[in-house]
Parts: structure tokens; sequence; C-alpha cells
């Protein structure tokens, strides 16, 4: 962990928010490279779910809701951990972790039951700590003007289901999808952007006929997976944890987590729930709203179920960065080998990398060279992300590049000035082609999968 949280820091992926300030704990910023890192597995998380299917439709609502969402939902009674604090130095913890004697965010317990900060023994009764945030609407601060952060994007699809069912036309099953910030007040924190205090879903609410939820959930979960595997994240290190009955959580009737084998142990990626006719139901009498499906040819009338598969988005680009990060002991090739210590490869699939090609002029005292090198980058930069670099010798420009998982360097040598190509270096084969300047579009397109 502390090898990508440093690489992540150097290279410009993630850094602590309000930094000068000396931080926020569990907040964090996505930097010039982590922020087109998000913002392409988002994309991809788009076309896989809503582009590429005819039966789910996107939204996109406020992070605070009407207070009676909470109510109805559960969270304002329910959304709750459990809290203990250490008698001695007044830390405090989730009483579930304390139990597995495992300190997500504090470091791993030596010893169950032992306080990870002064390892003592003694602890308050466990109390339930409601982990939404408090605000409130307009410029009266009483309680019948308190609102909430959402803690999770899942509740507006199903406020907003009776609009979007007519309005696209939709015939059971579709679904409803967002992306967007949630908010929770973590007790313990901690492992980087694993679990912080605002993060980022995407969570799709499929509605299906009752009756049909259970194979509907399965599909779910294999989707689920094979979205995260085709991002390239390795498939040994994925595993399903099935949550135990007397676990489940308010409103569920079965739960499967994705699990990652971070480094700190296994741990939920994201998670896919069978919610059933809950959430619905209970706005519906909340609201006074009727909530329900017909079906114009069996001429019946029903509350659906809805299987929600739900990812942290930040969980994703760590569980990416942990799978892609390679470290090679005295370096890769001739130009690298003289260099001390390790090279590192960040092995990202190729169509989430943040630049996706990189323009190198082989030397940086030629203005000609140099010329040419600007006039391929510009003709790439329309298309691509590209960083241009000059600096430094050509194999330790390979090894900037390949640290922030630049799958293809273009190099413009003295060759280019005569012949009109350029070398293309990949990544991950190190394999070099000759490729004429006038193909290089169609060649980065092909190989990118763009
Ligand atoms: P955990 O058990 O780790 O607290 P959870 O079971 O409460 O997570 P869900 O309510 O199922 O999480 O939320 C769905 C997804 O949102 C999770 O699988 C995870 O990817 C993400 N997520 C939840 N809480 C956080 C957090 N504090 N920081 C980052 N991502 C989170």
């Amino acid at each position: 962990m502390e090898k990508i949280t440093s690489l992540c820091k150097r290279r410009g992926f993630i850094f602590q928010t309000s930094e000068i300030y000396g931080g926020v704990e569990a907040l964090w910023d996505y930097g010039p490279l982590g922020a087109l890192l998000k913002n392409n597995i988002k994309q991809e998380w788009l076309k896989s779910f809503v582009q590429a299917r005819d039966d789910i439709a996107l939204i996109d609502t406020p992070v605070i809701m009407h207070p009676k969402t909470w109510e109805a939902s559960g969270h304002l009674k329910n959304f709750t951990d459990p809290l203990i604090e250490c008698k001695h130095c007044h830390a405090r913890f989730r009483a579930d972790h304390m139990k597995e004697g495992n300190f997500v965010g504090q470091g791993r317990a030596k010893e169950k039951n032992q306080c990870v900060q002064c390892g003592e023994k003694e602890f308050t009764e466990t109390k339930q700590f409601n982990l939404m945030f408090k605000t409130f609407l307009g410029p009266i601060e009483d309680e019948s003007h308190i609102a909430y952060l959402r803690p999770e994007t899942a509740q507006a699809m199903f406020e907003d289901f009776a609009q979007v069912l007519e309005t696209m036309r939709f015939k059971i099953p579709f679904g409803i999808a967002q992306i967007g910030h949630s908010f929770r007040n973590e007790i313990t924190t901690g492992n980087f952007i694993f679990r912080s205090r605002e993060f980022e879903q995407a969570e799709i609410e499929y509605f299906v006929k009752p009756g049909e939820d259970e194979r509907a959930f399965d599909e779910w979960v294999e989707s689920w997976e094979k979205f995260i595997t085709g991002l390239g994240v390795k498939k040994e290190n994925l595993r399903r944890y099935e949550h135990k009955k007397e676990n489940l959580s308010h409103y569920s009737k079965r739960t499967i987590d994705i699990e990652y084998k971070f480094p700190f142990g296994w741990s939920e990626l994201t998670g896919i729930a069978n919610r059933t006719n809950y959430d619905l139901s209970q706005h519906s009498k909340f609201s006074g709203k009727a909530l329900v499906y017909f079906d114009e040819e069996k001429k019946e009338k029903y509350t659906p179920y809805v299987i929600e598969p739900s990812l942290g988005i930040d969980r994703l680009v760590l569980a990416i960065l942990i799978d892609a990060y390679e470290e090679i002991k005295g370096g890769r090739t001739e130009t690298t080998k003289s260099t001390k210590g390790e090279e590192v490869v960040l092995k990202i699939c190729k169509k989430i990398s943040p630049i996706k090609v990189a323009i190198l002029p082989l030397v940086k005292n030629k203005p000609d060279l140099v010329n040419k090198a600007k006039e391929v980058y510009k003709l790439i930069k329309n298309k691509f992300y590209c960083q241009y670099d000059e600096v430094g010798s050509i194999g330790r420009r390979y090894r900037r590049q390949d640290e922030i998982g630049t799958p293809y360097c273009v190099t413009v040598d003295f060759e280019t000035l005569e012949k009109e190509d350029v070398t293309v270096r990949d990544r991950d084969t190190m394999k070099q082609d000759r490729i004429k300047i006038n193909n290089l579009i169609e060649f980065l397109s092909g190989k990118l999968d763009l």
C-alpha cells in the first residue's frame, strides 16, 4: 500500500484533500492522472450498462433529497455502525471490526479486543452511531430544516421509478442507473481511498417481476464480475462472499460481495443485493404515491422486486492500481538496467489508462527533430490524451511513462525527418513498430480498442 500511495502522490493520481492545511481525514483529491483514470472507468461503466443496453436508463440527481426519504428507506433508524470507545485513549472503533480483530484503516490489531492505538483492553459499551451526515436546508438551523447528505445513490432511483418507467416507456425488467457522490461519516477510516467519507458510487436498480428475482440476481453477479475483470483486474484476486442470513441489511433477501485481495486483506470491492420490493413499498407508504407496475398483457399489477449491483468507483480505482502495479528488479532493458533499484510498470488496461500516448523526440537539441515531434503531438492530441516529453534520456522517459501506465510511446528520431515514420513502443511487450505518421492514428486506435 505504501508503494501505491507514494506513486499516486508523486505522479499526480491522488492527493490528500486540503493538504496545505494538514489534510482532512478520509477525504481525497484526484489529481490530473487520477481524475482521468476515474473518468475512464466511469465511461466504461456507462458504455457497458447504459449505452450497450436497451433496458437501462441513466439519471443524475442531487446529493440532498427530501428528508422523508431516509425515514422511508430505514436509513434514519438502521444505517448505523456499532461504535465503541477505548476508555484510556478515547480512540473510537467499529465494534464489529474489533470483534474480528480487523481494524481496516487503523492497521491490524495484533490481538483481538485490544486497542490498536494504546494497547489497553477496556472499552465503553457499544452504541449505535448513524453514519449519515446532517445539514440544514436554508438559513434556519432547527429540527424542521434538517437534511442529510445521501449515503447511497439508490434512493433516487426508487423515487423516480414511476417517472422513468413512463417517460422511457419501459417494460419490466428494466433498470435505472446512476453515478454519483455518496457520503458516510465512517467511524474507522483509512487504507487510502478504500474507506473515505465522500466517495463515488455507480449503482443500478434493476426492477424485475417477483419470482424472477433470483435468476436476475445470479445474472447480475456474473455481469458485474465480468465488467471488473474486463478492466484488467485479475480473476484470482477476486472472490465472492455470501452474507449470512442473520447479517443481511434490513432490506435484503440476499447479498453477495465481490471481494478483492487488497494488500490489507480480502475486502469488499462491490456488492450485489436483492432488495426485494422493500424500497418501492416503503416509498409508496410514506409518499402516498403508488409505485407499482401494471403488466398490460396479463392485466396484472404488482410491486416489482429490485436487484441492486452497487460499485464504489474509488475502491475499483484502488484495486485497478494495485492489480496493475509491477516492479521489475534491475530494470527491463539495457537502457534502464543502468539505473539502481526497481523499475515500475503500471499495466493498467489500455482503454482506461489516463494517458494513452507519449510523444518523445529522441533528443531535444535538434530544432528540426523537436518541431517534427511537436507536429506529431498536435496531430495525436486531437484524438487521444497525450503527453509531450523531451526531458532526460530516452530510457528515462520510457520509464516515466511506464510508471503512469501509458500504453504507447511514440519516438521521433532522425529517420522520421527523411521517411515520415516513427517508432511506436508497446508498454507491456516493449516491442517497437515503425509506423508512417499518416497511419499513426489508425494504428493506435486499433491497438487501444477505442
Ligand atoms: P463496508 O462493509 O466496507 O462498510 P458497505 O457494505 O457498507 O461497505 P455498501 O453499502 O454495500 O457498502 O455500498 C456499496 C459500495 O460502495 C461498496 O461495495 C463499496 O464499493 C462502496 N463504499 C461503501 N462505503 C464506502 C466508503 N466509505 N468509501 C469508499 N467506498 C465505499
